[in-house]
């Protein structure tokens, strides 16, 4: 065989749905030496990595670590563990990923009910408590930052309506943590995932995943072993636990560079953090309506970390996105499902959710679309209206 050179991925700027930019410390920390997974100094920084996200989640569970797997792992590992056969289980329909919940709640045999809701809308509570029916549920699941449509849900309506059908809440909270307030005890949430590369800003390949007592309580009380011998809570807590048995070999790397990353987030502070994402969003926003775009969700109802825009008439989707990305190194993602072909995804991410970024990503957007309803030097100055406001 020949020689194969090493590689030399390029250095683009992800503005899309994820993964998002890694910051150096984090890329830094991915090089460290490996150690082995019961290395006493590694079993003290699954200690602090437990802690930190703790921290960074609002939460006191016992039950808290990232799962060894990207952000459906997570979604999985909750699922596969909350759910008996037979169990039933109510999920909202607004979105991709609601539809891959209520998929794999029905792999792992649960009796699934999906609440029609709007792409691009809020799911809501009334939608979720007409589906019901007045029946009782094991698990309500809910997106809390909907990545494919760019729509927050409101939490506490969701407890509530999780009360009123006797269910566990399990909340997918992969494009909110580390960009969006989470507190998980305060919002009585049961169950939670989420995943290293949206606004945590670290590589994908683990999936933080949380459990309240209660749903502890509920996979105590199983009659029937979870299916999945990978992602089962109570093996796993057998490493993470005072026990240290071996399981699976954790990934040593991954988790420095989590480690790093979750630093970072308590280092910045979970408000300020917050409140950055919230101002960069609305510059980015005001921009994209300054070129004549128009937005997909109504403003009370947007994530921060990801907006999206309906793609111009007369542009076309894909060849508009490959020059963005081959002219400015720039990334934002498409559509999926009803938005495919029709709407722009742009992400502002953790560490990427920066001024810079905005103008940057308006900038070149504007030179791509050419003939636009604004200039390039409309959407800067709309943009920089939103952070003179906030200042
Ligand atoms: C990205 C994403 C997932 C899936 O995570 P993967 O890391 O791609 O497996 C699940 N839910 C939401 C809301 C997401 O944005």
């Amino acid at each position: 065989m020949q020689t194969v050179e090493s590689l030399r991925p390029p250095s683009r700027i992800l503005l899309g749905p994820g993964p998002s930019d890694v910051p150096p410390s984090v890329l830094a920390a991915l090089g460290a030496p490996t150690v082995g997974h019961l290395d006493p100094y590694f079993l003290g920084v699954m200690d602090r990595v437990r802690e930190m996200l703790q921290a960074v989640l609002g939460t006191k569970n016992r039950l808290t670590f990232p799962v060894s797997g990207t952000g459906s792992a997570g979604m999985e590992t909750c699922l596969v563990n909350l759910i008996e056969p037979g169990d039933r289980v109510l999920v909202g329909q607004n979105g991709a990923f609601g539809a891959r919940l209520a998929e794999i709640a029905e792999r792992a045999g649960a009796e699934v009910t999906r609440a029609p809701g709007e792409w691009g809308r809020r799911m809501g509570r009334e939608a979720l408590a007409t589906a019901a029916a007045g029946k009782k549920y094991k698990v309500v699941c809910v997106v809390h930052g909907e990545t494919s449509t760019g729509v927050l849900e409101e939490l506490a309506p969701m407890r509530e309506l999780a009360d009123s059908v006797g269910a566990l809440l399990l909340v997918d909270a992969v494009t909110t943590l580390g960009g969006v307030a989470v507190d998980m005890d305060a919002s009585g949430i049961d169950a939670l995932y989420s995943g290293t590369q949206k606004c945590l800003s670290c590589p994908p390949g683990l999936s933080p995943v949380s459990f309240s007592a209660r749903a502890e309580e509920a996979i105590r009380g199983r009659k029937t072993r979870v299916q999945s011998w990978y992602l089962d809570v109570s093996l796993i807590q057998n490493y993470w636990g005072s026990e240290r048995v071996y399981h699976h070999t954790a990934p040593i790397n991954m988790m420095y560079a989590l480690h790093e990353a979750l630093r970072l987030v308590v280092e910045e502070g979970r408000a300020a953090r917050t409140r950055r994402h919230e101002t960069n969003a609305r510059a980015l926003g005001a921009g994209l309506g300054a070129l004549g775009l128009e937005l997909r969700v109504p403003e009370r109802e947007r994530l921060p970390p990801l907006t999206t825009a309906r793609v111009p008439d007369g542009v076309d989707d894909v060849s508009a996105r490959r020059t963005l990305l081959d002219r400015y190194g720039i990334e934002i993602g498409g559509g999926l499902g009803p938005f495919k072909g029709n709407t722009w995804r742009f992400g502002l991410m953790g560490w990427g959710s920066t001024r810079r970024n905005v103008l940057i990503c308006l900038s070149s957007l504007a030179a791509t679309l050419r003939r636009s309803a604004g200039t390039a030097q409309d959407a800067i100055a709309a943009a920089e209206s939103v952070w003179a406001g906030s200042a």
